[in-house]
């Protein structure tokens, strides 16, 4: 039989949820603040009190097993009486609460109650009570409604019956996708070399509930090789669910396609793609206020039935498809696809919906242990991007602008604005001599004023939903608060950053060191499969997404022929910072020589734009009658897809295409055959020498003695790795790889070269690179 797993709180909220969406306070203090106060109430109960009494009931209704289970916050024992007390912490005036404030409340005290009754045979009525604390004036407020057990049974019957729709349509498609996956068979005619070995250990991570690193260069086919494993183990009930994270938008079509493809196949999965909420969104300027967007408001009074079609209808859930039933219903299609994304087998989705702490799912990772598999991909990208996203800054300015926007009515706030303004400056005196300091231990008192900032902000928000400041003091309000969210997770991997400009102060949050964190996060899944093309040297991406020795790993060769790719590593030319004016000529003639041979598209990567500039224009001066195409740093989105929509793979002249090392041509993008036939790439991608850096580097100078391979060598050679990894994408393609610096052929270098490229070629001198190149053309 079917057996449909839900929480207390999912199954009610899903079935009494009505209304707007209101996301216009997000207190993460006033969260915490909350479970304080549950224990609060639950401790100074005068009466016996037993707090958070667990509950697991099932309850067959129309052929479904509906498995329910939660937390009741206590139960007391009273002059002989049973009370299940259901505590709520609220922000409006306990005046403006009464009894049917809200109906979803008590639905989740009545199931508490009705499963206590279930227990306790000689029972027939129950006291069922909600304890409304309100937060800022710390009053209480009680009602209680005396039920009976045919009054607790009707009402559960009811709500498996409201709910009986949803149940039936997650049974129909279990069963279909169940027999479906039973039935796949790998995609592909035959397993590409490396590709079975990863498939394997994929699905074996999945048994063992373990994290798996994994390396493995383009053409393994890595997305369905992942894709594939937890698909079955979805099939097998081992998984519920498989997030796809990615960190950029061009890797998630390529799950997209994958997945496309297991459709062709019969495979009935239901599938979705989560954008980001400001691409999704309808409305020029967003403000989610249900007073101002149309889709916001009610949204939940027709979100269901919108639901509901686009499941039946519907497997694959793109963008398109959120739009265009977002606007038919008039609901907002990013809030449509966190909800529809519950009834969904894969996810398709950036970094952030699973770590980032201001934007992760909270319906699936509040708990640990939920039943995910996350597939990982290009996950060299997730140790920056882990940084960031467990990082907060606050800048004096921004408090200082809504302050000059406030009137002088809202005293208390704008007293509030500037102790927070007060509280900076004393952090980084105005005689200090430097303007960039960097502690250790979190600043506790500034803290403090953001949160009393916070707490008088609230209901100023509330009130003044129109004035002209709303909009700026909202932002502030949410900055804080992402702020704060960080400095619960600050510890001994964290320095506080004060940088003072002339005009400005701004105090960061910095994670060093992600690798607790990312872990942390990992837990909340079954299984997890970090993978990419390039995570050399591996210790290093253990070591800071929260691997270790004990970590399993599977490094994959490249399954393409060797001989149909030349690697020239050119030592003669350095590209240090003092060299650059003196490197450009030199530069300029090898980039010639390496494109006359063979009519193809190129692409030359330099470290910085102002370097890449010199060499492209410096190139043009020479060679005018080649066509180039130069990269810049603030291209439109048409530019940018034309950029790339230049490389074709008919060319029937050469075109060389400028490009930044790291950049969005550095990586993600996939030129195959003739597109692009080879890669010039000048330095070894060190990062810029700056404060930041230098954190990093002394930081892990301290902890293993490898600080500057760590900050700047090694995310370096990612770069470069990635870039190199552009030429060859099919087992046809040929092309070449030339590095230009002379630290390449330095031991240090040397070792971080992949495997593949053994066959390396050492150029002195152009001539050299001249005969290498037209002999590999002829062969
Ligand atoms: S449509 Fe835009 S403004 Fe409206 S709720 Fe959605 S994201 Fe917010």
């Amino acid at each position: 039989m079917f057996t449909l797993r839900m929480s207390v709180r999912s199954l009610v909220e899903f079935v009494y949820q009505s209304g707007d969406i209101d996301h216009r306070f997000l207190s993460v203090e006033r969260a915490q603040e909350g479970s304080r106060i549950h224990r609060l109430l639950q401790r100074t109960s005068p009466d016996p009190y037993e707090a958070e009494v667990y509950f697991k009931h099932q309850q067959i209704y129309h052929d479904i097993c509906f498995e329910i289970e939660g937390r009741a916050d206590g139960i007391i024992k009273k002059n002989g009486r049973i009370i299940i007390d259901e505590i709520k912490t609220v922000h409006v005036p306990l005046s403006e609460i009464e009894i049917d404030y809200r109906d979803v409340h008590w639905a989740q005290a009545m199931c508490y109650a009705y499963f206590y009754l279930l227990e306790q045979n000689e029972l027939n009525s129950i006291l069922v009570q909600l304890t409304y604390f309100q937060v800022d004036e710390e009053t209480i407020k009680q009602f209680q409604k005396e039920l009976t057990r045919a009054d607790l049974t009707a009402f559960y019957e009811k709500l498996l019956h409201d709910y009986s729709k949803w149940g039936e349509l997650q049974k129909e498609h279990e069963e279909r996708r169940n027999e479906s996956i039973q039935k796949l068979v790998f995609p592909f005619p035959s397993y590409r070399d490396g590709q079975r070995r990863l498939a394997v250990a994929v699905y074996k991570t999945i048994l063992d509930k373990d994290v798996l690193f994994v390396q493995a260069p383009t053409g393994i086919g890595k997305t369905m090789s992942t894709l594939f494993p937890s698909i079955k183990a979805i099939g097998e009930a081992k998984v519920e669910r498989v997030f796809y994270l990615t960190a950029k938008s061009i890797t998630r079509s390529v799950a997209w396609q994958a997945l496309a493809l297991m459709k062709q196949k019969q495979v009935y999965l239901h599938s979705i793609t989560l954008t980001a909420k400001d691409k999704m969104c309808f409305l020029k300027e967003r403000n989610c206020d249900p007073e101002i967007c149309p889709y916001a408001k009610g949204y939940y009074d027709r979100v269901k039935e919108v639901m509901y079609q686009v499941l039946i209808q519907h497997d694959m859930i793109g963008e398109d498809i959120l739009k265009e039933y977002g606007r038919s219903y008039q609901v907002c299609p990013f809030e449509l696809s966190l909800d529809l994304s519950l009834y969904c087998d894969v996810i398709v989705c950036d970094y952030n919906y699973v770590f980032d702490p201001q934007v992760f799912l909270k319906r699936y990772f509040m708990e640990p242990g939920g039943k995910h598999m996350f597939l990982i991909d290009e996950a060299h990208n997730l140790v920056d991007r882990a940084r960031s996203m467990f990082s907060a800054s606050l800048s004096k300015s921004s408090f200082k602008k809504v302050r000059k926007q406030l009137p002088t009515s809202q005293k208390k706030l704008r007293q509030a604005l500037q102790k927070v303004m007060k509280g900076m400056d004393t952090l980084i005196e105005a005689d200090e001599a430097r303007s960039f300091l960097i502690v250790k231990e979190p600043f506790l008192g500034l803290n403090k004023l953001l949160q009393q900032f916070q707490k008088i902000c609230e209901p100023v928000l509330a009130e003044n939903a129109k004035s002209a400041y709303e909009e700026d003091l909202r932002q502030l309000y949410f900055d804080s608060n992402a702020y704060l969210r960080i400095s619960e997770l600050y510890d001994e991997h964290y320095v506080m950053t004060i940088n003072r400009t002339s005009s400005d102060i701004t105090v960061t949050q910095f994670c060093i060191d992600p690798s607790l964190l990312v872990k942390g996060t990992l837990k909340k899944g079954t299984a997890a499969c970090l993978f990419s093309a390039t995570m050399t040297p591996l210790p290093y991406f253990l070591s800071l997404l929260g691997g270790d020795e004990d970590t399993k790993r599977l490094m994959l060769y490249s399954p393409f022929p060797k001989e149909n790719l030349s690697v020239f590593i050119h030592d003669g030319i350095s590209t240090r910072y003092r060299q650059r004016a003196s490197s450009i000529q030199p530069i300029v003639k090898l980039i010639h020589t390496a494109t006359a041979l063979r009519c193809g598209n190129y692409i030359v990567y330099a470290p910085s734009y102002q370097y890449l500039h010199q060499i492209a224009q410096a190139f043009q001066n020479a060679y005018p009658e080649v066509t180039v195409r130069v990269q810049h740093s603030d291209m439109s989105d048409e530019e940018r897809v034309s950029f790339l929509q230049a490389f074709d793979e008919e060319a029937d002249q050469t075109m060389i295409g400028f490009c930044v090392l790291g950049g969005m041509y550095g990586e993600g993008i996939d030129l195959r055959g003739d597109a692009l036939i080879g890669t010039i790439i000048i330095g070894v991608g060190l990062p810029q020498i700056n404060e930041e850096q230098n954190i990093f580097r002394d930081y892990f100078e301290e902890q293993n003695q490898m600080g500057y391979e760590y900050a700047y060598v090694f995310p370096g050679m990612n770069k470069v790795l990635q870039a190199a990894g552009r030429v060859i994408r099919t087992e046809t393609d040929r092309g070449f790889i030339l590095l230009i610096d002379d630290r390449y052929t330095t031991a240090q270098y040397r070792q971080l070269l992949p495997p593949h490229w053994d066959h390396y070629t050492i150029i002195h001198q152009e001539q050299d690179l001249k005969a290498a190149l037209d002999s590999f053309w002829n062969k």
